[in-house]
């Protein structure tokens, strides 16, 4: 079976050097040496600053929402705007912190919120907008930011996706209060389980810093409530060794993209990016002109020994667990005939033209 994605298995001999190391030092966890250098690394490769490694990218969303004050408590619940096309974690993980996620529909083309239905959300409960840079793609930063001056919002993005993406010539991590990066094993980087935060203050990255290790700022203080979301010394040697050939990984995934992209991108929809992105080909989402037909394609694909995947299937609007108040008839629509077709390190040419011309005899 070619599976959607496969996580990236770098360097073993260069991994048990760091293990030696680790078993050298016999130093775990708290702060290590390895977890200090990855954080030295992932600052200078992505070229960010207030950088916090942390345990995975669901405690990333939930430790930028406690570091930001979302939810001081208040006489009515907290509210923060979010969009319902994503992975579960970036609302499932507002509602366990007590905040209550209100949805507003996605821009057609590029999936990500589209800013015009966000002003629409706010009440006067509303404390944050939490959009996703979906696939990796640049959300209207600057709208975004606009809205969020206006009414006083925090700003904090789920980047899970857009680990070295670039906008502007810049990181696009850079935007919002916070952003946030996941780790997990499938994501294009990984440490195997684990994630980032990617503070716009140094004031707030400190705090975080505390929040990860049971608000506690030395052996015998404990400042303010906390919880355990550190990374450990093992997921940072997988870090390092994965960082250590991200070009080679990076450069597989870019050559796959463009083989589907040159089969396929006259007969489907595929997302629209802005003219200054510089993408790092994690994904390759499609969308089919109905939902039949996308079930269809991926029938055949199975039959095929290939596994697409509805990637982000069910559209969150429609999840009773979180209360949506609106439907998201865009996000919805979206949803319903979206595929990611399989793209990772090692998947070869003769596979992708295999999956392509599966694909086209489907449509
Ligand atoms: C993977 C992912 C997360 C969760 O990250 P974990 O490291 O698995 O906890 C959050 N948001 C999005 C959009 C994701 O894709």
């Amino acid at each position: 079976m070619i599976p959607v994605t496969k996580p990236y298995f770098p360097s073993r001999e260069k991994l048990n050097k760091y293990i030696d190391g680790i078993y050298e030092r016999q130093w775990l966890t708290n702060n290590g040496e390895l977890v200090q250098e990855l954080t030295r690394r992932l600052e200078s490769y992505l070229g960010v600053e207030n950088l916090l490694l942390v345990s995975n990218g669901t405690l990333a969303l939930q430790i930028a929402y406690r570091a930001l004050g979302l939810c001081e408590s208040t006489e009515h619940r907290p509210e923060a705007i979010t969009t319902p096309f994503t992975f579960i974690a970036t609302a499932s993980s507002l509602k366990w912190e007590g905040i209550e996620p209100v949805f507003a529909d996605i821009d057609p083309h590029t999936w990500c919120l589209d800013p015009a239905n966000i002003e629409a959300a706010i009440t006067p409960n509303t404390k944050a907008i939490v959009p996703v840079h979906v696939f990796g793609n640049a959300c209207n930063v600057k709208a975004i930011h606009a809205i969020a001056q206006k009414h006083n919002l925090k700003v904090i993005y789920d980047a899970a996706h857009a680990f070295g993406v670039k906008y502007k010539g810049e990181s696009l991590l850079k935007h919002g209060d916070a952003a946030t990066l996941s780790f997990h094993a499938t994501k294009l980087f990984h440490t195997g389980e684990g994630g980032a935060i990617i503070f716009k203050r140094k004031e707030d990255l400190e705090r975080a810093k505390k929040m990860i290790n049971f608000g506690m700022s030395g052996p015998e203080s404990i400042e303010e409530l906390g919880i355990n979301a550190k990374m450990n010394e093992l997921q940072a040697a997988m870090g390092l060794c994965v960082l250590d050939e991200i070009e080679e990984n990076l450069a597989a995934r870019e050559k796959v993209w463009h083989r589907y992209e040159q089969a396929l991108a006259s007969s489907l929809q595929l997302q629209a990016r802005p003219d200054a992105l510089d993408y790092n080909y994690a994904y390759f989402p499609t969308v089919f002109e109905s939902e039949e037909q996308s079930m269809c394609v991926a029938d055949t694909l199975k039959e095929n020994g290939v596994l697409a995947r509805r990637y982000f299937y069910p559209s969150l609007d429609s999840m009773g667990f979180l209360e949506s108040k609106q439907e998201q008839p865009i996000s919805k629509d979206i949803a319903s005939r979206i595929l990611c077709l399989p793209i990772y390190f090692g998947l070869s040419t003769k596979e992708v033209d295999g999956i392509s011309e599966k694909v086209m005899e489907g449509i």
